[in-house]
């Protein structure tokens, strides 16, 4: 395994179709390959509990999890030419550790997320655009509040997470009627201090250019404040079909070289993390 060359893509966060996305990790792997990928993460939605799915629609169910780590190996071994690694989305919510271990045994990345804040018992995710009772209910405003409180305990949990994902995620509903009345900053530096005290990566993503956001998750002036308190990023397009896998990375690589990154963290096939170099 060589060092990566400066500005390689690699992109820490991708989906398949054993959760909510389209493609077989076959398909995900020819398109990354298409794409110039050097490294692709394959991050499904780890196991929930019932309460958080109750469909078994977001998540890889129980029951396939060991189809979903062969149908990876399948993948893997068809294309060397691609540093492929397994891993897990995993929703952080109180007394999760347990299930979260027990679940993603053999994964080498697991993604921190926070899309559920628990509040209503009907399986609502902060950025499900089909049920928005959460935010009619709450409000942006406590919506924010609380992502942010289960977000830094999330980054104070004693699970491995390599990175957190999608750090601003309440930005999904900022342009469909639920943008926050308040000032973030104040949010912004509580989660800039637990990710920096905590020792945390967060992701770069590409996703909300797709969804509408109009911005990277985070938004520039987190991400800014994340670089001026060293904390490293990774970078994920948070694909779902495979014609997403990489989109806009090396975008990404741009942006953040202009924030003040002269580097980003990849994970590597043998479990390390290694600091790629933007150029
Ligand atoms: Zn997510
Ligand atoms: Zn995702």
């Amino acid at each position: 395994m060589r060092p990566l060359t400066p500005g390689s893509i690699v992109d820490c966060h991708t989906h398949t179709n054993f959760s909510d996305g389209v493609g077989t990790f076959e398909e995900n792997a020819r398109a990354a390959v298409a794409a110039g990928c050097a490294v692709l993460v394959s991050t499904d939605h780890l196991t929930l509990p019932a309460v958080m799915d109750p469909a078994g629609e977001v998540q890889v169910v129980g029951a396939e999890l060991a189809a979903h780590r062969v149908a990876w190996e399948n993948a893997r071994d068809a294309h060397p030419e691609l540093e492929m690694i397994y891993g897990f989305e995993a929703d952080w919510y109180p007394g999760c550790e347990e299930n979260v271990l027990r679940w993603s045994a053999g994964a080498q990345v697991l993604l921190g997320s926070v899309h559920w804040l628990g509040v209503i018992d009907d399986g609502a995710w902060i950025d499900d655009t089909s049920d928005l009772a959460i935010w009619r209910e709450l409000g942006p405003d406590e919506v924010w509040r609380r992502y942010v409180d289960a977000w830094c305990r999330a980054c104070e949990s004693p699970l491995p997470f390599g990175t957190m994902a999608h750090p601003d995620l309440p930005e999904r509903m900022r342009n469909e009627g639920f943008a926050a009345t308040i000032d973030l900053e104040p949010l912004w530096d509580q989660m800039v201090a637990c990710a920096r005290d905590t020792g945390r990566r967060v992701e770069l993503s590409t996703a909300g250019w797709r969804k509408g956001v109009g911005d990277y998750y985070p938004a520039r002036g987190l991400l800014e404040r994340f670089c001026r308190a060293g904390v490293p990023i990774t970078v994920g397009s948070d694909a779902h079909v495979p014609a997403d896998m990489c989109d806009g990375i090396a975008a990404a690589y741009a942006h953040a070289w202009d924030v003040g990154y002269r580097s980003v963290e990849a994970p590597r096939a043998d479990g390390s993390w290694e600091s790629m170099p933007l150029q």
